[in-house]
């Protein structure tokens, strides 16, 4: 199936992941000139994506 998203935030770009897991052919359309850009400004610009890391590493991030 063709799946069009409109809006290349989080909420997209995820849709985009699980709609193209599923083996739909998706196309994001976003207005600016790159996904994520408001993503990219959370947490004062070190954006909130560090979870993953080792704890050690993750509370480095935490700026208290
Ligand atoms: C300064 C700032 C700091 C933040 N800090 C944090 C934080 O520390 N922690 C946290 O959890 N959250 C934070 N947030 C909130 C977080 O960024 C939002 O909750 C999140 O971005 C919402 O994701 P979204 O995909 O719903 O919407 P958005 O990120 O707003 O994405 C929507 C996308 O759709 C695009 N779009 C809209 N209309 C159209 C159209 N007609 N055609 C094409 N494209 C279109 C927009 O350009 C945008 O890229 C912060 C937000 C801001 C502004």
């Amino acid at each position: 199936m063709d799946v069009v998203i409109v809006g290349g935030g989080p909420a997209g770009m995820l849709a985009g992941i699980s709609a193209s897991i599923h083996k739909n052919n998706v196309t994001i359309l976003e207005k600016m000139n790159t996904l994520g850009k408001k993503l990219c400004i959370t947490g004062k610009g070190r954006c909130n994506v560090t979870s993953s890391l080792p704890m050690e590493d993750f509370i480095k991030n935490i700026p208290r």
